[in-house]
């Protein structure tokens, strides 16, 4: 049986997003460059938009509550909630004790690729982001641009935290854009070349006033190697949108999770 009675949750507002959409402008925008992070703010009732440019690109996604960097995205419970892999109608899920949505999928131009013969799909919420960490320990070399490394710096520069604070900050992401799976025989992560190309977006409706990061990972397609320097790699886009007053009636900022946080004490 499937873990959680999914069908419970609360419903997700697609008939207002679409309405908002319609009549949404650009306000801002965000230009993420190769084997770099940049954070942006995208306020309650807004929308925001990660695009393909230039190139097949792979972003690494964080996100946190604007006013309190404790309560981020949980992609774990997201994964448990939705799938492996999420597109539009799914929310990205806050850590607890928050349990809220923090903003939910409202388009996305790679729907068409659903799941391929070898079980992969895209944008996955199942690996974590490149690491130098990792890298380290698996190659003994000190790369300074893998995501966990670009989505820190994006935070330093953004909050003006000291590095190792902000280092605690950075989360498991959602992989915009990645085409990865479990392989059959052995159940080990894998990924190949992005079907994304420019022009391809996935769009999301801010619940709650936002903070994100993205990284443009060092992987480029994430079709050959990561973290490192050997692969093409592209900017990508993020453009904040503002829908037209009015058009949000019947929709409420998502609230925190009702239980009562006794944990039996
Ligand atoms: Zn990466």
């Amino acid at each position: 049986m499937v873990c959680y009675k999914v069908d419970q949750l609360p419903p997700n507002n697609a008939a207002i997003y679409e309405r908002a959409r319609e009549s949404m402008t650009c306000i801002d925008e965000v230009v993420v460059p190769p084997r770099d992070g940049r954070c942006f703010e995208a306020r309650a009732g807004q929308f925001f938009r990660i695009t393909s440019v230039d190139g097949p690109q792979v972003g690494d996604l964080n996100l946190w509550n604007a006013e309190d960097l404790g309560e981020r995205f949980f992609s774990g419970k997201t994964r448990q909630l939705h799938a492996s892999h999420v597109s539009t109608g799914d929310r990205l899920w806050s850590s607890l004790p928050g349990l809220r949505p923090l903003a939910t999928i409202t388009h996305d131009t790679l729907d068409w690729y659903g799941w391929d013969r070898d079980g992969g799909g895209v944008h996955d919420v199942i690996g974590t982001r490149c690491d130098p960490y990792t890298n380290h320990l698996l190659s003994g070399v000190d790369y300074e641009h893998c995501c966990h490394s670009n989505l820190t710096r994006a935070l330093v520069a953004h909050t003006g935290l000291p590095a190792h604070e902000a280092e605690r900050h950075i989360h498991d992401v959602l992989n915009v854009f990645m085409c990865t799976g479990f392989t059959h025989d052995t159940h080990q992560y894998f990924m190949k070349a992005s079907p994304v190309r420019p022009g391809d977006f996935i769009e999301f409706f801010a619940e709650i006033d936002l903070l994100g990061a993205l990284s443009a990972c060092p992987g480029g397609d994430c079709g050959s190697s990561h973290s490192d320097d050997s692969t093409p790699c592209y900017p990508l886009q993020v453009e904040i949108f503002e829908p037209a007053e009015g058009t949000l009636d019947g929709w409420h900022t998502a609230s925190a999770s009702g239980y009562r946080g006794n944990h039996g004490l």
